[in-house]
């Protein structure tokens, strides 16, 4: 057997994105013990944990605390954590197959789908992601854009009823003091206490039987401060198709059950409103450069459970549109794409090309399955691939340049400011000290240059 996972030459991974799928890859590939292995968990941001940090509501504490399980993957000695590289541009998959004798894509599914509708670029008009990246603090954030959409509005309408959209209507309808203990960024904090939004209206273009969100997440928009939630109870009535959708699924059952509550309570006098409106399809986002509603087709399903038009319209004022119909994957130059599925073809893990095994490159999470599932089955995903790596590591084409300071060493040379693990503790200690400072556990850095200054200053001392 050649001496690739030998304790002298330990197996050369390289993990692109810190991620869930990423640092739950790495937990998985460290706890083989016939393997030795030698991690770099690749990021492009400077700070590691992907969608727990950018993704998972900041309101969601004990969600949001995975992120300490996460960071005890990169305490261990076999892990490397290498952020603010972004691999395609500042590295190239070529590049790394010098330096690695494996590299896992756990890049996941940063971009969001379209609706591909009239008016879905104007003013006002924005997609969940692009709020979610500027509430949980993302350096990329299109802050200006989401800050101009939300500032002046009133009512909004948000399209689609997954859990995102659970996530970004709970967050438009806190008050100050619901938001207040989060480490949302402090201008974050500020705007979101100012906002006037006084109804905030959903729309699933199905019924509520093929609703995406859960229980758990449906349920706490019932239990907001100033929020009164509203259901038409003509949108219960389940039609064959959603009888049967229904049967057995506990989900589903409980969901009716919540929102059938929901359908005979009353709202209270001054208090803002979440109305969930089912069997609407938006057609149209109105309005002449700035939004003032949305156009919305009735819709019905057919016996085999298909979409169909009623030909019954009506438009909803609204003066914020926030689309959450799904992440998308992006390909990365180098690596095969199924760009129908937005995902890195695979075989158990092992990357595909024209259905032909790619040596040495492996894929697991979202860019591998697509954008579904909570963080848990991220692990499931990232063990059942980690397993095909290590079955597969005798006969791995090996690295040129195993050792670990030959890739930093190349990074260096283009003038990539990496960060480590004591980069990001020196973020966390500054996140922390600025959270306390105003009476939070945390308060998140947005810009990237004050992420990156503050990893520098921890570097030095
Ligand atoms: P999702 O669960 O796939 O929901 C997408 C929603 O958009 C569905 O209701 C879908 O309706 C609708 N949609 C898609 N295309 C549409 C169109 N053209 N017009 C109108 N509606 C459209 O996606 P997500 O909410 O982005 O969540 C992604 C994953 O992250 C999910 O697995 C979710 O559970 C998870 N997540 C979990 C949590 C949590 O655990 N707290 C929080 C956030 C996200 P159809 O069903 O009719 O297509």
């Amino acid at each position: 057997m050649p001496d690739n996972g030998s304790a002298t030459r330990p197996l050369r991974v390289a993990i692109i994105g810190s991620g869930p799928s990423g640092l739950y890859a790495a937990e998985a590939l460290t706890r083989h013990d016939d393997v030795e292995v030698s991690i770099d968990v690749f990021d492009r941001l400077p700070a590691p944990f992907g969608l727990a940090r950018y993704g998972v509501a900041p309101d969601h504490l004990a969600l949001r605390s995975v992120r300490n399980a996460l960071e005890t993957v990169l305490d261990d000695p076999a892990v490397r954590l290498l952020a603010n590289v972004e691999v395609g541009t500042d590295i190239s998959v070529e590049e790394l197959h010098r330096f690695y004798d494996a590299i896992v894509f756990t890049y996941g599914a940063a971009t969001d789908q379209r609706l591909e509708i009239r008016g879905e670029d104007l003013d006002g008009a924005i997609s969940a992601t692009e709020l979610v990246n500027w509430y949980c603090g993302h350096p990329d954030a299109a802050g200006e854009r989401v800050e101009a959409a939300i500032s002046a509005a009133t009512s909004a309408v948000v399209i689609g009823v997954g859990n995102v959209a659970v996530d970004v209507t709970r967050v438009l309808s806190k008050t100050a003091p619901e938001l207040d203990h989060t480490d949302m960024p402090q201008h974050v904090l500020d705007l979101l206490a100012a906002t006037s939004i006084t109804s905030v209206t959903v729309l699933g273009r199905r019924g509520p039987a093929q609703a995406a969100f859960t229980t758990k997440e449906l349920k706490e928009l019932g239990e907001l401060a100033d929020a009164d939630v509203l259901v038409d109870a003509h949108d219960l009535a389940l039609d064959p198709v959603s009888e049967a959708d229904i049967e057995g699924e506990r989900r589903r059952e409980r969901n009716l059950e919540v929102l059938e509550e929901w359908s005979t309570r009353t709202p209270a006098r001054g208090r803002r409103t979440i109305r969930l409106r089912f069997f609407s399809q938006p057609v149209e986002i109105v309005g002449p450069d700035r939004v003032t509603g949305v156009r919305v087709e009735r819709t019905r399903l057919d016996a085999d459970g298909s979409l169909r038009g009623t030909g019954e319209y009506t438009t909803i004022d609204a003066d914020l549109v926030v689309r959450s119909v799904g992440y998308q994957g992006m390909p990365l130059a180098g690596v095969p794409f199924d760009e129908a599925r937005g995902v890195i073809p695979h075989d158990e893990g092992r990357v595909l090309d024209d259905d032909t095994v790619v040596p040495g490159e492996y894929v697991a999470g979202w860019i591998k399955r697509g954008p579904t599932g909570i963080i848990g089955t991220n692990k499931k995903d990232a063990t059942a691939t980690v397993r095909s790596l290590i079955a597969d590591a005798a006969q791995l084409p090996r690295a040129d340049q195993p050792d670990p300071d030959a890739v930093t060493a190349h990074l260096e040379q283009q003038g990539v400011r990496y960060v480590t693990i004591d980069g990001w503790r020196a973020i966390d200690a500054a996140e922390i000290a600025l959270g306390e400072s105003r009476g939070r556990p945390r308060t998140t850095l947005h810009e990237r240059e004050a992420l990156l200054e503050s990893a520098r200053r921890g570097v030095r001392g």
